[in-house]
């Protein structure tokens, strides 16, 4: 991570914030102001109005959700899976905390319950206080908040299995390493019924091909469905980003069951995310 001064300076009458990717890549961001900024016991949360992508949430250093695409990936998580599974009432969230997710979520009346697992509380207030157009103030009954470690809370013993696990970690370091490990997987896999699927955000095929590659490689040992789907959000490096399901029995989205309230995923979307581009395909199928 680096010093606070180091991503956040000040050129001119300019405030530019500067997101660096594995020592290899850098991009700026022209900021209208800091509004927030703190640390909880795990990580530095900073809520930075951008002129481009508007109120964002920055952990450690790194963009993890705008409010002007956030929307795309937190769409792209929650309404394929839940579209797939033709009736999905126990959804279990490991991570999330800027809410989105949850948001998309609580469109679905028939889910009748909601957990969401979040390693760090005050990413879930601050969000909710200083970033609406993504968490929305989630306030739905249905949606359980447990602040503990996502790794944790799958290896406990409940007496209901889920029939959607969304996976919206932050990228694979820190607390969030070991959310993309195969003991992970596993336990999730226990934690799914006999018709259940799973669904993880797999990181940028460009610049982490091998985590996506990874990741597809562990769901594979687990698992008789892995899909990976693709979307482009503009504040992820690269733009290109992918998601992978690994299914017990379901894997076909139902376009013409779709009738949800977004901004991005339609009928022509849901069906067609599964087409990878030709590197991405062959990257998956040699691995
Ligand atoms: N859409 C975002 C992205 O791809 O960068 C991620 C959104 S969400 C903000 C990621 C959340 O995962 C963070 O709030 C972080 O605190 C949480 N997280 C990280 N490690 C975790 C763990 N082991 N258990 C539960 N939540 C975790």
């Amino acid at each position: 991570m680096m010093q606070i001064e180091e991503c956040l300076k000040k050129i001119g009458d300019d405030i530019w914030f500067t997101e660096v990717d594995r020592n290899n890549l850098k991009i700026d961001y022209r900021i209208k102001e800091i509004i927030y900024q703190g640390n909880s016991p795990i990580q530095q949360i900073m809520i930075l109005d951008s002129y481009d992508f508007g109120p964002m949430l920055v952990l450690d250093d790194a963009i993890q959700t705008t409010s002007n695409d956030g929307y795309i990936y937190n769409e792209m998580i929650a309404h394929v899976p839940l579209n797939i599974h033709p009736n999905p009432k126990n959804v279990l969230i490991i991570g999330g905390g800027d809410c989105g997710a949850a948001r998309e979520v609580t469109k679905y009346p028939n889910v009748e319950r909601i957990d969401m697992v979040e390693i760090d509380e005050m990413v879930v207030q601050t969000c909710r206080k200083y970033l609406p157009k993504v968490s929305g103030k989630l306030s739905d009954p249905r949606v359980n908040f447990i602040f503990e470690d996502g790794t944790a809370f799958v290896k406990e013993q409940r007496d209901y299995l889920y029939d959607v696990v969304i996976i919206d970690s932050s990228d694979p370091v820190g607390p969030a390493v070991k959310l993309f490990e195969l003991e992970f997987y596993k336990d999730i896999y226990s934690n799914l019924r006999e018709d259940g699927l799973m669904v993880c955000q797999s990181e940028s095929p460009i610049f982490y091909s091998e985590m996506m590659v990874k990741i597809h490689k562990n769901l594979n040992s687990l698992f008789p469905i892995v899909k990976t789907y693709m979307a482009t959000v503009p504040t992820y490096p690269g733009g290109f980003w992918t998601f992978t399901m690994g299914s017990k029995k379901y894997w076909k989205p139902n376009p013409e069951k779709f009738d949800k309230d977004t901004k991005y995923i339609n009928k022509e979307i849901l069906e067609s995310c599964f087409i990878l581009p030709k590197f991405i395909e062959k990257l998956l199928d040699d691995n």
